[in-house]
């Protein structure tokens, strides 16, 4: 079978690979049909973001289950299945008390980052890593519920409600569920992004007219201010109303910022950092996106051996705009 393999950065490349052995006791294998590329697959083919090689990226993925281990109950060959590569040890202290999306041993049990993931043609994961999909979600749907997880995660940490205006600054994927979400949950929402191809593209899918630039003395001022890029702290501060909160989505490696404690303190404004989900969110994500038209968001589905053409299409260049929405590959 075939697998993409990162070999360290800036090398990603196709290999071949003896298919995976029988599934042992409460595994399962399965075929994925669709797997996404991520903000953290593209920071890891960067050099970005810590991942070991050589090393199977792919962590948002459907598929079909090809076989099953011995005492697997809840799932049998054909059915099309959703990954929740956010495997968690259940032991340790976060994990007890149901954070376990903080496991101390997390990193190395994610499936596509601390082990092989689903750029792949076959893959065996235990049966609690996979979830029945609903027949009434279509692939390019499902592949989105990973980053759905992560958004509702994040929205409830914020306290997201029907009294609330909402600016979600970036109208990439995470943008654009955010803002999905949002509508309807909140009263007022608004999206900003820059680039007019996103733009569009958040317009297709959420029904709101996108702003290309953030009006910091918009008044009535939002109460929460979502940051799906994770380099606009700064004006995310400054355009919040007082008393508000800012949502931290978005993961920029490289970002930092300036922050006068006394804005939070004398304003009363919130702070709030959010990233991956707990593994209680991740079917209350496969349910919620049954309601959320949002497929259109995949713009771009490659076979593994147009890894290239898929990446240079994430912006990978100084200064080139974007010319999809998520990408995917078709294994
Ligand atoms: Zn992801
Ligand atoms: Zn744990």
């Amino acid at each position: 079978m075939h697998v993409l393999q990162f070999r360290g950065p800036g090398e990603l490349t196709l290999e071949q690979r003896a298919a995976p052995p029988a599934p042992g006791p409460g595994q399962v294998t399965f075929r994925p049909t669709l797997a996404g590329v991520c903000g953290t697959d593209r920071a890891i083919y960067l050099g970005r973001y810590h991942c070991e090689p050589p090393r199977v990226l792919g962590h948002e993925a459907v598929g079909v289950v090809t076989e099953v281990g011995e005492g697997v109950t809840r799932l049998r060959p054909g059915d099309r299945v959703v990954l929740d590569p956010t495997q968690s040890c259940g032991r340790c202290d976060r994990c007890l008390r149901a954070e376990s999306s903080h496991c101390a041993n997390k990193s190395a049990l994610e499936i596509g980052v601390g082990r092989d993931g689903a750029f792949a043609q076959l893959l065996t994961v235990e049966e609690q890593a996979l979830y029945p999909l609903p027949a009434d979600v279509p692939d390019r749907r499902g592949v989105l519920i990973e980053p759905l997880a992560c958004v509702l995660t994040g929205l409830r940490a914020a306290a997201v409600g029907p009294d609330d205006r909402v600016v979600v600054l970036g109208g990439g994927p995470m943008g654009v569920l955010s803002a999905l979400l949002a509508v309807r949950w909140a009263a007022r929402v608004s999206l900003v992004e820059p680039d007019p191809y996103r733009r569009e593209l958040a317009e297709a899918v959420t029904g709101l007219t996108p702003l290309a630039e953030l009006d910091e003395s918009a008044s009535p001022p939002p109460t929460v201010v979502v940051d799906t890029t994770g380099s606009l702290l700064e004006p995310s501060l400054r355009t919040v109303q007082d008393g508000g909160r800012v949502l931290l989505l978005g993961c920029d490696t490289a970002a930092t910022a300036t922050v006068r404690p006394f804005d939070l303190t004398g304003r009363c404004v919130s702070l709030i950092g959010s990233c991956d989900y707990h593994a209680q969110v991740f079917p209350a994500a496969i349910e919620l996106i049954r309601g959320l038209p949002c497929e259109q968001l995949v713009t771009d589905v490659f076979p593994l051996t147009e890894s290239s053409a898929a990446f240079e299409l994430l912006a990978l260049g100084p200064g080139s705009g974007y010319g999809a929405g998520k990408l995917a590959f078709a294994p």
